[in-house]
């Protein structure tokens, strides 16, 4: 299933706009509104754009991006039961982005299975394996399967460490003039609150240390809630399907000026909200169904969001989280008026353009 419609949004006055917006904004004329771009934000190494520039399209990237998460691989012939084919579908994706190699690839959480202390160092040696043919530069993001829920905890998160190093736990890189934080979530709402706040400490620094750099922030664990509060509590079953810290919940609205994203996945279901102009994404990932990842393109006046799901005979809708077999119901919600849209998101949320920010 894959919709190549594209969403085109007008520009406004915060980095993303809203589709709300983009509509209150639509007698605002082009003439009006370009002047303001010459002013490039503090920071900001994006370009302005040219006059009349605004609506067409860009002719290369130029920066390209692909996120994969929640791939729960598995050591081959471990007995901790895991999801069907997994190691399958990793090699699937992992070949489908060599085919058009982005400029690199964030692997944003539950890169392996686990379950068990013993069992992490087993499970990222199978990941290593399907990752190394992989063409582009890999950027992790500590998952939740990765530490069993321990984030902070030394002897937990060990195995991440040895293999990818301690440099890829809490880290930020700049690519193409936005400002990329990986962030490590892996533990919300389980573990203590001095290991939280040591986390978004270092985020308040990241986040005031470049005020007028566009960035995206990754963290595996969503932020806020992708669907109708109740029903995902419900349909997803566990606690974490947002991450109930108000204090990094601040730091993002705090800093929505700036932050062009939040990308994340843990859920098993592909879908976005918006909250004051700062797009939080939750990719399905491979595992379960839909399984989905997503390419970004990034240009100098918008990014183009663009989620593919893997093909029908390894996307079984059996393995879904959020619904059958695994309850005994479908769910739907507000915005999505069918199990199948529940659970695979809108056009929207799988299609999206976001358009470069007016500086303020
Ligand atoms: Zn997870």
């Amino acid at each position: 299933m894959s919709s190549l419609v594209q969403l085109r949004y007008e520009p406004t006055t915060t980095f993303y706009m809203s589709k709300q917006r983009a509509t209150r904004n639509a007698g605002l004329t082009r003439r009006a509104f370009l002047p303001a771009l010459g002013v490039a934000a503090s920071g900001s190494v994006w370009r302005s754009i040219p006059a009349g520039g605004a609506s067409q399209p860009d002719a290369k990237p130029r920066l390209t991006f692909v996120q994969i998460n929640d791939l729960h691989v598995q050591e081959p012939g471990t007995t901790i039961k895991g999801y069907n084919s997994a190691n399958e579908k990793a090699q699937w994706v992992v070949q489908e982005i060599n085919r058009q190699p982005p400029d690199f690839v964030l692997g944003i959480g539950d890169l392996i299975h686990g379950e068990r202390l013993d069992q992490l160092p087993r499970d990222l040696a199978a990941f290593q394996q399907i990752i190394k043919p992989l063409k582009a530069p890999f950027y992790p993001a500590m998952g939740n399967h990765e530490v069993v829920q321990r984030e902070g905890d030394s002897v937990y998160e060990k195995a991440y460490r040895d293999v990818f190093g301690d440099q890829r736990v809490n880290y930020t890189f700049e690519a193409g003039g936005l400002r990329f934080i990986m962030l490590n979530n892996s533990g919300a709402v389980v573990v203590g609150p001095d290991i939280i706040r040591r986390r978004n400490a270092w985020l308040n620094d990241v986040l005031k240390a470049h005020p007028g750099q566009p960035k995206i922030l990754a963290c595996h664990i969503p932020i806020i809630p992708v669907r109708d509060e109740p029903v995902l509590a419900k349909s997803f079953g566990f606690r974490s399907y947002a991450a109930h810290d108000p204090e990094l919940l601040a730091l993002v609205d705090e800093h929505a000026g700036s932050i062009i994203a939040v990308l994340s996945g843990h859920l098993h279901l592909t879908g976005q909200a918006e909250r004051k102009g700062v797009h939080h994404i939750s990719i399905c990932g491979t595992a379960s169904y839909p399984s989905d990842f997503a390419r970004y393109q990034v240009f100098d006046e918008r990014i183009v969001m663009q989620v593919s799901q893997l093909p029908s005979a390894l996307a079984q809708t059996t393995t879904s989280l959020h619904g059958h077999p695994r309850h005994k119901m479908d769910f739907t919600d507000a915005a999505h008026e069918n199990a199948e849209l529940y659970k695979v998101g809108r056009s929207e949320e799988r299609n999206l353009t976001i358009w470069r920010k007016r500086p303020q």
